[in-house]
């Protein structure tokens, strides 16, 4: 089916795709997790609290990573005990852990029962970067992408986003008033981020917050197919980073490798990522590029891109194709990424490669959910547990 042509990528399309009340509910309690910090004041004064019981509580949680009510204990004994009743810090399940032999780590997470989200940390010297998803699936159909092939499901609520935050902190061993273990965030998992604007946005505003994970505005990175509406709604309405899925220097080949394209072809595409640059007052936009053996990796799309982007606030990632089940694509050879990166580079166009990560592991986006669903098509429940890797 053509995805360009349905509802889906309608003006705000984050309404189309907000989820049935019942999957955001999985319990009765509320999750703290879902709470921008006004948000939290709202709510600690509808139980008859002053304001400032929301900021000490808002620390517990993110500056202590602390879940449990009773160790609060600058908070009244009272109000923990009426937080008890009617709230919770909920994280998503773990299902599988995969560990590669470069450190890379990535989780497969249960949601709604059968279905799956993915969430990658990845240490460098100096950084830990942490790839979370904001939704199970994504509508948005890019040809090379493994997690297009499982379709859309649902949109992540603020909760399920930043729980997967708090959640990797936990298991990564962060201990509150040590050094960060998680040092970038980025919204590269499952998923197009600014289809799920709604929540995508408060959830960053909880990674930027400095009683909240307290992360600078150029270390929580959103990532766009190429919502271009949304892109203008973002530049009004936050500050974060913001990196675009390129991926082709032309619109025949975009047509055919990010299908949104058709709707929002480049050059619409670009004014909205040089309005960001304008309005957010910042350095770049990185622009990623996966590299595709033959269909996108020839010296002429390099210089086509050099004329796109050449004397513009733009950095180029190039990424080598990480191939999984079915796919029609193969990796670029490591000579014709050079080559390409050095025209770009040549041109006056700053151009990097991605280091790939976790080759030993299902590491690019979509395609643990993918082999694990594979194998759950004969039953779940232990075929998860039969992949995992424990570390
Ligand atoms: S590359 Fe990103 S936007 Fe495209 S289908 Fe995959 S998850 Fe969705």
């Amino acid at each position: 089916m053509d995805r360009t042509s349905g509802t889906r990528f309608e003006s705000k399309p984050e309404d189309v795709l907000q989820p049935p009340a019942t999957l955001m509910n999985a319990t009765a309690k509320t999750n703290l997790l879902g709470f921008t910090r006004p948000e939290l004041e709202a709510f600690v004064e509808r139980m008859g609290e002053k304001p400032f019981r929301a900021r000490q509580l808002f620390k517990w949680l993110y500056k202590r990573h602390e879940n449990d009510f009773d160790k609060m204990t600058d908070l009244a004994k009272s109000f923990r005990e009426r937080l008890k009743e009617v709230a919770e810090v909920r994280v998503p399940e773990i299902k599988v852990t995969q560990v590669s032999a470069d450190g890379t780590r990535k989780w497969l997470l249960a949601m709604d029962g059968t279905q799956g989200i993915e969430m990658v940390f990845i240490p460098e010297p100096g950084r830990g970067t942490l790839c979370i998803s904001s939704q199970v699936g994504c509508a948005m159909d890019c040809t090379f992408c493994s997690t297009a092939q499982q379709g859309f499901n649902r949109n992540l609520t603020v909760a399920e986003i930043v729980g997967q935050v708090w959640l990797a902190n936990r298991e990564l061993g962060y201990e509150p008033g040590g050094n960060r273990v998680i040092t970038n965030i980025v919204f590269m998992g499952m998923g197009e981020p600014l289809a799920n604007y709604r929540n995508v946005v408060p959830a960053a505003e909880i990674f930027m917050d400095d009683l909240g994970f307290d992360l600078s505005r150029r270390r929580v990175t959103v990532s766009t197919s190429g919502l271009v509406p949304q892109m203008y709604r973002l530049a009004d309405e936050t500050n974060c980073a913001l990196a675009v899925s390129l991926h082709a220097p032309n619109d025949r080949l975009r047509d055919e490798l990010v299908p949104i394209n058709r709707k929002h072809p480049i050059a619409e595409l670009l004014e909205a990522c040089w309005h960001y640059v304008e309005k957010q007052n910042a350095r770049s936009i990185t622009f990623e590029y996966v590299m595709l053996d033959g269909v996108n990796d020839q010296p002429a799309h390099a210089h086509e891109l050099v004329k796109l982007l050449r004397g513009r606030p733009a950095k180029v990632n190039l990424i080598p194709f990480n191939p999984f089940r079915n796919t029609r694509y193969k990796r670029s050879s490591p000579a014709a990424i050079e080559r390409f990166r050095d025209i770009l580079n040549a041109n006056g166009v700053i151009a990097t490669t991605r280091k790939t990560r976790g080759d030993d592991i299902d590491a690019a986006c979509g395609q643990l959910v993918g082999r694990v669903q594979d194998r759950t098509t004969v039953r779940l429940g232990s075929k998860l547990i039969s992949v995992a890797v424990q570390p």
